[in-house]
């Protein structure tokens, strides 16, 4: 912080970027042993797939090594192709990022600017407010429910329309959303959409999809040809196991899609995630087994934290967030010294509580016995 304030270049830099607060990742499992001179610690700090990539992704994107000198294709054409025969659309519908963190940050370059705004949820992911002020524009945040209606600390869209302007530009909505895991049922969200005046774009952020097993949970893929001002990101860092490969995709309107394009970098999606993304697309049961040992690996964390008297925000996702009742910044570094890394989220206004990634028994097992004796 220090530092930035004293920055001379501050005066100089485009609107937005002065009180801009970068966003600040899990700690690489490198840095923490780096750092303390420890080994064997586990990371359950990224919401990562604890079993790792898909086989089929590791083997395409291999094959690809030798082809390093070449530019991808800048267009994407086979993993387009591909995701727009997945989800029953056409190729045009297809904006590929790197990551569908580019994918946000690219609809927040087309769509805002100074003076106008984004609305999205206390408590909703933090890349929103990030793309929204690197450009200028204002972010309007709604109050998450308190827990009297509706799922507590879960985006209010009551609360969400009524910040609602001439000047709203785009809306974010993460289902589920990170951190909180909270999400929201077809119902209520196709509704909130269908209130919209149809300029305003209306994102919807399905990063942990695969994960959700609740009846009402919608795929907002099929509302596309219903509502051109919808945008729906994905990505396959989550459950498809690759983030180290930076590969997200958003759909859309082609009209829609066709802006996103225009400041798309050409070549932002690299070749080995390209074709990574692609094989791990067709991996049907990598995915099946990832989603089985999330279940049983979030139903241990639900024990322990029973077991431990601890209070938790029920997810749907890869991730629970536990209320360690006291500052969870202190909690997170004692654990670190355990070797067990894991996300504060003070940051999101919940400085009491840890996110945990959902990971394998041992790794589950290893967090618990160190959150218990932390707490002790
Ligand atoms: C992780 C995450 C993303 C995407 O991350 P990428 O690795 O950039 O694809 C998007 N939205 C939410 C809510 C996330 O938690």
């Amino acid at each position: 912080m220090q530092k930035l304030i004293a920055n001379p270049f501050l005066k100089y830099t485009a609107p937005g970027i002065s009180g801009l607060h970068p966003y600040v990742p899990g700690k690489p499992v490198s840095e923490l042993e780096r750092e303390l001179g420890i080994c064997d610690s586990v990371k359950l700090a990224s919401n990562e797939n604890p079993l790792g990539a898909s086989p089929k992704a590791k083997v395409a994107a291999a094959a690809l090594l030798d082809e390093l000198a070449r530019y991808p294709d800048g267009g994407g054409f086979e993993l387009r192709t591909a995701l727009a025969e997945f989800h029953g659309t056409g190729v045009e519908t297809v904006t590929l990022g790197n990551g569908s963190n580019d994918v946000l940050d690219l609809i927040a370059r087309v769509f805002l600017a100074p003076g106008s705004e984004a609305i999205f949820s206390e408590h909703a992911f933090a890349v929103y407010p990030i793309c929204t002020q690197a450009v200028g524009a204002t972010s309007r945040v709604a109050p998450a429910h308190d827990g009297s209606i509706g799922p507590r600390f879960g985006h209010n869209l009551k609360a969400m329309r009524q910040l609602v302007s001439e000047k709203t530009r785009v809306v974010f909505i993460a289902n589920p959303n990170n951190p909180t895991g909270t999400w929201l049922a077809k119902n209520e969200l196709l509704e909130f959409i269908d209130s919209l005046p149809s300029n305003i774009i209306v994102v919807v952020d399905e990063a942990y999809t695969e994960y959700v097993e609740e009846l009402a949970y919608p795929d907002a893929t099929q509302w596309l040809k219903q509502y051109p001002n919808l945008i729906v990101t994905r990505t396959f860092s989550k459950a498809y196991g690759l983030a180290a490969l930076r590969v997200g995709y958003g759909l859309s309107h082609p009209d829609v899609t066709e802006l996103l394009n225009r400041v798309r970098q050409p070549f932002n999606v690299n070749a080995l995630a390209l074709a990574g993304a692609h094989a791990a697309l067709n991996d049907h049961e990598h995915i099946k087994q990832s989603v089985a040992v999330n279940r049983v690996g979030m139903n241990q964390l639900i024990a322990g934290f029973e077991r431990l008297g601890l209070d938790y925000i029920p997810s749907v996702g890869n991730f629970i967030c536990v209320d360690v009742g006291r500052s969870a910044a202190e909690v997170d570094s004692q654990l670190l010294h355990k070797g067990c890394i894991t996300r504060p989220i003070g940051g999101y206004g919940l400085p009491h509580y840890l996110r945990i990634t959902v990971g394998l028994k041992d790794e589950n097992q290893r967090f618990l016995q160190a959150l218990e004796s932390v707490l002790k």
